[in-house]
């Protein structure tokens, strides 16, 4: 992996990447990058010297937030608002992107929810809305990202691979989540499809992988971390002994949208400070 720095907070320190640019030339969409993963990938995709569309759904002024970082650091990049659960929304968002940038090399399917329930008072609308923003929405960003990739083919100046494709997915695409039925289901569902499409794309030299997040301080899970107590529940999941921040996830996605990771096909990177190294059994069990 990159020499790349962990604390992009720090004003005296920046990322390899930033440097290298490995991304130069490449077109890049980040799903739901108006907060916290996505935020932080589409920033550091930009630093990497990536143009970046910025999807959000509704919080403009983080979408914003995000153009104005990536344009600081000298890359392109605009916000555009659209529900990835709706096709329409998607396809207006892929052409909003084609007819400023001209393609897609790029795509962080990232956008996701949670609504939490114990099983049997778990609603349908809950049930569904998980599953559709979760995984329908992933499938639709990729189907139209791989459209484009098929109408364009490999621009060996550019990459090595026709495009890459990054699923945000979860360590609860293997760990089960009890009161979380929907949300490990929706990410069990991306692993799967993933997998799939990366065999049956892999041999056009379309990339198809997944980051793996454990436990990472976003808006997502506030109630998990927000407390010194909560924090302490927490940190006995991981080994590490500490919660992930956002700039933990952005080296990742760099790395597996560079051709570095070339010959990196149809797997998840999991990024959780060992939460999947089963803690339970830290001391000895
Ligand atoms: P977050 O709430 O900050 O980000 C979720 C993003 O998805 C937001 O920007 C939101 O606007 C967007 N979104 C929600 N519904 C949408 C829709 N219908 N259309 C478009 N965008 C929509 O939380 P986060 O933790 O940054 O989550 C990002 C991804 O990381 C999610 O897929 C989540 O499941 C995954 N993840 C997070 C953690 C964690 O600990 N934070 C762990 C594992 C996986």
């Amino acid at each position: 992996m990159m020499n790349a720095s962990h604390d992009q907070n720090s004003s005296n320190k920046v990322p390899g990447y930033s440097i290298i640019k490995p991304l130069k030339g490449q077109k890049a969409l980040v799903t739901g990058a108006s907060s916290g993963i996505g935020k932080a990938v589409a920033v550091a995709l930009g630093q990497a010297g990536a143009s970046v569309v910025i999807n959000y759904r509704s919080n403009e002024k983080g979408a914003a937030e995000a153009v104005k970082a990536i344009k600081d650091c000298g890359s392109e990049a605009f916000a555009f608002g659209a529900d990835v659960s709706q096709p329409a929304d998607v396809q207006a968002m892929f052409k909003a992107m084609f007819d400023a940038y001209g393609t897609v090399d790029i795509l962080v399917s990232n956008s996701g929810i949670q609504q939490d329930a114990a099983f049997d008072e778990m609603t349908l609308a809950q049930w569904q809305i998980v599953i559709d923003v979760n995984l329908t929405g992933q499938f639709l960003c990729a189907r139209e990202a791989v459209k484009e990739f098929k109408r364009r083919g490999v621009v060996p100046e550019v990459s090595r691979a026709v495009g890459k494709i990054i699923c945000m997915s979860s360590v609860h695409e293997v760990i089960p989540w009890a009161g979380h039925v929907n949300y490990a289901a929706s990410k069990g569902g991306v692993m799967l499809m993933m997998k799939s499409m990366a065999q049956e794309l892999a041999p056009l030299k379309i990339r198809v992988n997944s980051i793996g997040p454990g436990a990472i301080k976003t808006p997502i899970n506030t109630a998990a971390w927000s407390t010194p107590e909560a924090e302490q529940e927490l940190l006995k999941l991981i080994p590490a002994k500490r919660v992930g921040e956002p700039e933990d996830i952005g080296p990742a996605a760099v790395w597996l949208a560079s051709d570095e990771s070339d010959y990196v096909n149809g797997t998840t990177l999991f990024v959780d400070g060992g939460m999947l190294l089963y803690p339970g059994f830290e001391d000895g069990g």
